[in-house]
């Protein structure tokens, strides 16, 4: 009797693109894969260290620095009110700050298709708070990597619960003092020491907006922490459409490290004259990774370009008597080809068109006045003929003040020569930084008008100084 054997099921192929079906910080389950990234070490995390103490020290300072006794930096979203270097912006200047906004952009693609994602790395607040401030005090209470992890699967005990709860309430208030942090940059230092000083009670709606904000902060960084950058920041999810192949990333060179292999079997194949490259397979690149990737699939979303596998692989390869540089900032024209950085059309094309957003952005701050006039017939009044037989109009003015002097403001008509004004009530005054409000007369001989659509212009003074010259319309009776 013949015998039937079960077909053979293929062994799955080896599939290089694998790691582009999951993502490191989520199982096949669906659930979070928490990473305990071994503390990084090196010159590149020195240097980042350094630049993020000078950073936070900046961010820290900012909303404490005075120009004229106003806030150097203010960014009052409630009230409309933004102080850029000592410049205050209203309203009235938003053009102004679309037009920042767009140059702001088109800069940051212009950086991003040069250098990649070296903001993320070296100056996003996310990383720089995560890494250098919350990381290390991890590092610190918990210990390394594997330490951490060891702790996550340890049963509430003692031990977890001092070190957890400790971690917790230091978290929490460094999130309360961000929380106060961002509050400054929005209402000043001044209305936020009220808010410090005087019960919570009397400016309930800050304090809840300070307890907001850190409730928002001690949750990214006690637990969404990469998620941020991975499932959040617009920006990294840009990279897939900003990034080319001359752009410059933390990069591992395949050509180098390929064929990789156990360091036994890399040191056999070398004395046997077989192919062999300088990648071990320590994974040490991995493990000090804080979003859980591994650099030598190439270029990822998740890449914050923090640049601690650099770091781990030039320490592997000090170890093993290779040059540095396995992992290195460079870009896939320059691993491929060896071609060193050129400006493509793309950067030029960039490179123009910012330069353009520059020019006119600094002829409109350059053109920006201190005083702005507006000045509008009264809405719903016709024009009026007074006993003397002159044709009157009645207007309504708003002066703002963007300087940081108050000044009181007269009001002269210059043309028509003929015609005359009159304020309703005492000059206007106008403090600093504020708006004021008026109105005022314009009477003008009936023979000088031509029809019923005239123009007129006014002058706004402050003593001797002329401060603004603004045209508008008089309305006289149909010839
Ligand atoms: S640290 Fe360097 S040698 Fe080790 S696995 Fe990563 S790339 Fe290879
Ligand atoms: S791959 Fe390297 S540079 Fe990118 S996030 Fe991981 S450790 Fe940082």
């Amino acid at each position: 009797m013949a015998t039937t054997s079960k077909p053979k099921i293929p062994e799955p192929a080896f599939d290089p693109d694998a790691f582009r079906d999951f993502i490191a910080t989520v199982d096949e389950n669906g659930k979070r894969n928490w990473i305990h990234p071994k503390k990084p070490s090196g010159r590149f995390y020195r240097w980042r260290t350094i630049v993020s103490v000078v950073l936070l020290a900046l961010l820290f300072i900012g909303p404490f620095l005075r120009y004229k006794g106003e806030p150097f930096l203010l960014f009052n979203i409630l009230e409309r009110k933004f102080i850029v270097f000592g410049i205050t912006f209203w309203p009235q200047d938003f053009h102004l700050f679309v037009l920042a906004m767009i140059t702001f952009f088109v800069f940051i693609v212009l950086f991003t298709v040069i250098f990649g994602r070296v903001w993320c790395g070296w100056a996003c607040p996310q990383t720089i708070f995560m890494e250098m401030v919350f990381r290390k005090i991890e590092y610190w209470i918990e210990g390394d990597g594997n330490q951490q992890r060891k702790l996550d699967l340890a049963p509430w005990n003692g031990d977890k619960i001092l070190k957890r709860g400790a971690k917790w309430l230091i978290f929490a208030a460094i999130a309360f003092l961000i929380g106060n942090l961002v509050m400054a940059y929005m209402i000043g230092t001044d209305e936020l020491s009220k808010i410090v000083t005087e019960s919570p009670g009397a400016n309930w709606g800050k304090f809840t907006f300070v307890m907001i904000f850190s409730g928002i902060f001690f949750f990214v960084f006690t637990y969404f922490r990469e998620q941020a950058c991975i499932a959040v920041c617009p920006y990294g999810r840009l990279q897939g459409v900003l990034l080319g192949k001359d752009s410059i990333v933390v990069a591992y060179d395949w050509l180098r490290g390929e064929p990789r292999g156990k360091l036994k079997k890399q040191k056999a194949a070398e004395a046997a004259g077989e192919p062999h490259g300088d990648c071990i397979d320590c994974k040490m690149c991995v493990a000090v990774c804080p979003t859980g990737i591994d650099i030598r699939n190439g270029t990822q979303l998740e890449c914050v370009n923090c640049t601690a596998c650099i770091d781990a692989c030039d320490s592997v390869m000090d170890k093993i008597g290779k040059p540095r540089g396995l992992v290195r900032y460079d870009s896939y024209n320059g691993i491929e080809n060896k071609t060193p950085f050129r400006f493509t059309t793309r950067i030029i094309a960039y490179m123009v068109v910012l330069a353009a957003l520059l020019g006119v952005l600094g002829f409109s701050l350059g053109g920006r006045t201190d005083v702005e006039t507006t000045i509008l017939r009264t809405p719903g009044m016709l024009y009026q003929t007074t006993d003397e037989g002159y044709i009157s109009n009645l207007y309504n003015v708003q002066v703002i003040n963007k300087t940081t002097e108050e000044f009181t403001v007269t009001l002269k008509l210059v043309e028509p020569a003929s015609g005359r004004l009159k304020e309703v009530g005492q000059d206007l005054f106008v403090p600093s930084r504020e708006i004021a409000k008026g109105a005022f007369f314009v009477e003008i001989p009936p023979d000088d008008l031509n029809g019923n659509k005239n123009k007129i212009t006014v002058q706004v003074w402050s003593g001797d100084k002329l401060l603004d010259e603004v045209r508008t319309n008089f309305l006289g009776p149909i010839k």
